[in-house]
C-alpha cells in the first residue's frame, strides 16, 4: 500500500492568504504550502482519496492524474469534501463511501454530478479491491466525524481525521499499533481549542498508539515548519 499526504493544511490552507506571520512568509518566499488535508492510497491499480479537499484539482495534478476509483469522506466541513466537484467532465466522479449522515450531507451539494453513494456503518470494516476499511468516531464537535483505517496485505494506515484527543476507547483500539498514523495536529503546542488537538496533544495520543510512523497533518499556518512528525504535501510512504 503507497499512501501519499496530497495536502497537510487545515481549512485555510498555507499561506494564508493576505498573512505575513513568519511562517506564511516563509513559505512565499520558499514555494512550500500546505494545501488542504487529503490521502491517496494506492494498493495494487486501486487508487482511493479520502476526502476531496477544495484543492484537489493541484494535488491530483502534482500526484500525476492518477485515476480515482473510491472516495471516503470524514465529515461534512468545506475542507474535507467541496473538492469533489473537481471529477466533473475529468473523469467519471467516483463511488464515494462514508456514514450516511455524512454522505447525505455532502452529497446535497452536488447536485450536478451523478455518483455511487454507499452509506457505511462505522465500527463495521467493508472491502474495496484489495483494502479494508473501517470507519469509526471520534470526537469533533458538534458535528459527527469518522476517523478511518486501512488495510491492505498486513499493512495498516490509520487517519483520526478531525478531532479533540478524546477520542472513543474503541477507536482508539483502531488506531492501536498502525504503520502509519496520520493525525489532526492544528496550532502549536500553547493554544487550546475545544474541536481539534494541538501539535502537543496529538504527539502525546501518538505515543500512546504506537504507530510505527506517525505524521501530523489539517495543521494551520501557526505551526512551525521544522516540527519533528509534521507532514509534507505530497509526501509518500510504502506501507
Ligand atoms: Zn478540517
Ligand atoms: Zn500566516
Ligand atoms: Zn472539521
Amino acid at each position: 500500500m503507497k499512501v501519499t499526504l496530497l495536502g497537510t493544511g487545515d481549512a485555510i490552507g498555507t499561506p494564508k492568504i493576505g498573512c505575513s506571520c513568519p511562517q506564511c512568509s516563509y513559505a512565499l518566499t520558499h514555494h512550500l504550502s500546505r494545501l488542504r488535508t487529503s490521502i491517496l492510497v494506492e494498493e495494487n491499480g486501486f487508487n482511493l482519496l479520502i476526502d476531496t479537499s477544495p484543492d484537489l484539482r493541484l494535488q491530483l495534478l502534482q500526484a500525476g492524474s492518477p485515476r480515482i476509483d473510491a472516495v471516503l469522506w470524514t465529515h461534512g466541513h468545506y475542507d474535507h469534501y467541496v473538492g469533489y466537484g473537481e471529477f466533473y467532465r475529468v473523469q467519471k466522479p467516483p463511488a464515494v463511501y462514508a456514514v450516511e449522515e455524512v454522505l447525505n450531507y455532502c452529497a446535497a451539494y452536488f447536485t450536478f454530478l451523478s455518483f455511487e453513494q454507499h452509506p457505511v456503518i462505522a465500527r463495521e470494516a467493508f472491502n474495496l479491491p484489495g483494502l479494508t476499511i473501517t470507519f469509526f468516531d471520534v470526537n469533533h464537535p458538534p458535528g459527527s466525524c469518522y476517523g478511518i483505517r486501512v488495510e491492505a496485505n498486513g499493512a495498516t494506515l490509520g487517519f483520526t481525521a478531525d478531532t479533540t484527543a478524546h477520542i472513543p476507547p474503541r477507536s482508539m483500539e483502531l488506531l492501536r499499533g498502525v504503520d502509519l498514523l496520520v493525525i489532526d495536529a492544528l496550532v502549536p503546542p500553547d493554544l487550546h481549542l475545544n474541536k481539534h488537538m494541538n501539535y502537543r496533544e496529538a504527539c502525546d495520543l501518538a505515543s500512546i498508539l504506537h504507530p510505527k510512523t506517525v505524521r501530523c497533518v489539517h495543521m494551520s499556518h501557526l505551526i512551525p515548519w521544522d516540527m519533528p512528525c509534521t507532514g509534507k504535501d505530497m509526501e509518500s510512504f510504502t506501507l
